[in-house]
Formats: structure tokens, sequence, C-alpha cells
């Protein structure tokens, strides 16, 4: 028989609460896909840009099975990295089939679109170039604070994708220089007359969770 060939590239897994945009707060597992096309200055995952250890579907999904007995989170997030620069649909598959909801975190660089159950398209500097068809698998679109954002790019991200579709606007790591910025850029929001756009926090960070 043959074995299974170990295709997915994990820097890790781990029990957590989801720490970012919408789903703040819900238990979550984390699965960290290894491997990134960008390299932003404020990224807070650098660790995951490269490296990873190669392993098979089924030791993914063994591990989470094992963690799901002392932590039975119904949610499992697929991040990065970039999670789309890999072939992720056959994991997507037995996740699904485990009766679990899954979230995707990407920078929407990648034109792949799975049937997941939550997109968090989080588009990056210089550009904040994403895949058009996003624009209506987004559940948030997630846009870090950083010194490249702007009110015009804001602007134009908040036209293009639909109004239903939060937009959340994310200080650097909590810093108060970033959060500043993105109260300014939701100020002058407001007075354009920009809606559903918000501010959020990285809660992992305050409460010093991983
Ligand atoms: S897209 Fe995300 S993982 Fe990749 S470099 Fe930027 S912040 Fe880091």
């Amino acid at each position: 028989m043959m074995l299974p060939r170990p295709t997915l590239r994990i820097a890790e897994v781990f029990p957590s609460v989801q720490g970012e945009g919408l789903r703040l707060g819900e238990p979550t597992l984390f699965v960290r896909l290894a491997g990134c096309n960008l390299r932003c200055s404020f990224c807070d995952t650098k660790y995951a840009r490269t490296g990873g250890e190669m392993r098979t579907r089924d030791s993914v999904l063994a591990e989470v099975r094992k963690i799901r007995l002392v932590f039975p989170a119904p949610w499992v997030c697929l991040t990065g990295g970039e999670p789309l620069l890999q072939d992720i649909s056959g994991l997507v598959r037995d996740l699904k089939k485990e009766g679990l909801k899954v979230q995707v975190e990407t920078n929407g660089t990648v034109d792949r679109l799975l049937p997941v159950d939550w997109y968090t398209v989080s588009p990056k500097p210089k550009d904040y170039f994403y895949q058009l068809r996003f624009r209506k698998a987004a559940k948030e679109v997630k846009l870090v604070a950083s010194r490249e954002l702007t009110y015009e790019v804001v602007r134009r991200l908040r036209i293009e994708f639909p109004l239903e579709t939060p937009m959340i606007l994310q200080p650097e790591s909590n810093r108060q220089p970033s959060a500043k910025r993105a109260m300014g850029i939701l100020d002058q929001c407001l007075k354009d007359g920009l809606s559903n756009i918000r501010l959020s926090v990285q809660l992992h960070k305050v409460l010093r969770l991983r």
C-alpha cells in the first residue's frame, strides 16, 4: 500500500481564541501554513514566511482531533503565511467532514476560492491588490493601520467591496500611533459618508495569549 505523501508545509497547529476581526474571542484551532508571497514590514508572523514542516493531511487532521479532545472548538482557522499558496482543498474537505467550521485568512492575492465558511481578506501594501472574486467571498475585510494605509486606500476598498461586508481597521500590534492613524482615517470616512468601517484590536496580544 502506498503511504500518503506529505503535501502541506505547516508552521504550527494550536488552540486559542480568534484574536482578530469579527470573530474576535471565539474559540478556534489554528493551522498555520508556512510560506508567503509578500514581505509586509509589519508582519508579525515572519517565522511562518519560510520553513515549516512537510506533513500529510492525515497527520494535520490527527493533530486537530487530538487538540479537540481537550479543546473542542467548533472553528478551525487556516492562516499563515499565505495559506492559499498551497493546495488546501483536501484539508478543507477533511475538516468540514469533521463537522468543523473553516475560516481562511488570506492576503487575497492568490486566485483560489474554496468552499469555506468564512473568508477574512486582508489586502496588503503597497498596492493593496486582491483577486476580484474575493469581493463577493469576503465575510470581512481587514486592514492593518500601518504607515502605508491611507484614507484613499480605505475609500477605494470601501467602494469596491459590498457595503454589507464590514471593513476593519486594525492598529499595528495595538500600538498607539497606529491606533491614532486608524482613528484619523475612520473620522475622515465618517465625514465622507463611508460606512460599515470599524476599529479593532489584536485580542491575543492584549491578553497575551498566543
Ligand atoms: S501577507 Fe501576512 S504573512 Fe505575508 S508578509 Fe504580509 S503580514 Fe506577513
